[in-house]
């Protein structure tokens, strides 16, 4: 157990938060003990993986913090035309998805360089260019933190939505994701019609792209756009795209001509946070060491010393100035831990 730990290390905003107490958590073993010792009872927690989607607003977490560290990488079922991968939560979740693009395995090249570890990656079914983690998923094991038994769960039991899972709703701050298994092709079919991809493959000259370009693709295109955590702290979209009812949309699009959306799978229409955040005049605005990313307006920047606070009463002139032009609430996709 590592008292006063600092989590500097373990947040991409980069903030200097201590915690009271910090544990790794190397196997199932070692979150038993804790669950025998009563830690789960009364004692304040929290799981970090990378610590990418999260924000903290105090310098000061009372509680423990578990460091989720295991590791492994199986091919544990061969299925004919897929294979079903088993990966520990302590895994990188960008090693994973380099090594399984590299063994011709295909179903995660679009999700390549999302930073964090794979423990993490169903709690919001993470998603970018048009695939989601749920579009792979075969199951997950996670320990209960109330019975101290390892449960498995299936596609069904986990809820997964739009940047959500029944792990942020109706067990949030239950379990402990301690694996998950995915099921990959072995003939992988491509997916290109999200954002820029084809464009990027163009100008690489790949005609006839396997996922091993499509991941190349993407990842240049994410550089381009995104900031390197480990150079300007952030943890990606601040707030996640709207969903709204297609009359809203007509409504909003009478006054905003030029406002995008997009059809989701519910039959609403979904905006882009990251244009009504612009729009409002938001973008490349800096407060102190607190700032809008001046290349994509939906990633609030630490340029150094702000602090959680000041990142947070950002993130609320926003959402107040968003609200007043457009009369949409933007709801944060960052973990919040207060
Ligand atoms: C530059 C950048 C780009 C990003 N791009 C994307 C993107 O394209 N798509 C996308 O979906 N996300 C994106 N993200 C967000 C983030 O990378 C993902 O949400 C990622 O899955 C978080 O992993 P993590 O290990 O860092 O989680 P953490 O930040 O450590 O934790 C996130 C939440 O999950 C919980 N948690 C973590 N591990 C476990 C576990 N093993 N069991 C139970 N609960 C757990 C934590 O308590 C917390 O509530 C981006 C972030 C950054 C910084």
């Amino acid at each position: 157990m590592l008292r006063n730990y600092s989590l500097r290390h373990h947040n991409t905003f980069g903030l200097d938060v201590l915690c009271n107490y910090a544990c790794k958590v190397h196997d199932a073993g070692r979150l038993e003990v804790l669950f025998r010792d009563g830690y789960f009872g009364g004692e304040r927690w929290l799981v970090l993986g990378g610590g990418s989607n999260v924000l903290f607003l105090e310098d000061y977490y009372d509680g423990l913090v578990l460091l989720i560290e295991n590791k492994g990488i199986t091919l544990s079922q061969d299925l004919g035309d897929e294979v079903v991968v088993s990966i520990a939560a302590g895994e990188e979740w960008t090693g994973f998805v380099q090594q399984m693009v590299k063994a011709g395995l295909g179903g995660v090249e679009n999700l390549t360089l999302i930073p964090g570890k794979v423990g993490a990656a169903p709690m919001q079914n993470i998603g970018a260019y048009g695939v989601e983690l749920k579009d792979v998923f075969h199951s997950l094991q996670a320990f209960d933190t109330q019975t101290g038994e390892i449960v498995e769960f299936l596609p069904e039991d986990c809820e997964f939505g739009y940047r959500n899972s029944v792990f942020k709703t109706l067990y949030r701050n239950r379990f402990i994701i301690l694996g998950i298994d995915l099921r990959l092709k072995k003939n992988p079919v491509v997916k290109l019609d999200y954002g820029s991809i084809r464009q990027e493959l163009t100008s690489m000259q790949a005609d006839n792209p396997g996922i091993e370009e499509v991941s190349m693709a993407i990842e240049k295109i994410r550089r381009s756009k995104l900031p390197d955590p480990q150079h300007i702290g952030n943890a990606g979209s601040f707030f996640k795209n709207p969903i709204v009812h297609p009359a809203m949309f007509d409504l909003l699009k009478s006054e905003f001509p030029d406002m995008p959306g997009y059809h989701s799978d519910d039959g609403n229409t979904k905006l882009a946070a990251g244009w009504l955040i612009e729009k409002a005049g938001w973008k490349g605005f800096r407060k102190g060491d607190a700032g809008v990313y001046d290349k994509q307006a939906l990633v609030l920047v630490n340029y150094g010393k702000a602090t959680g606070a000041d990142i947070w009463e950002l993130a609320l002139e926003i959402q107040y100035s968003v609200k007043t032009m457009f009369g949409i609430t933007l709801e944060p996709e960052v973990n919040i831990i207060r």
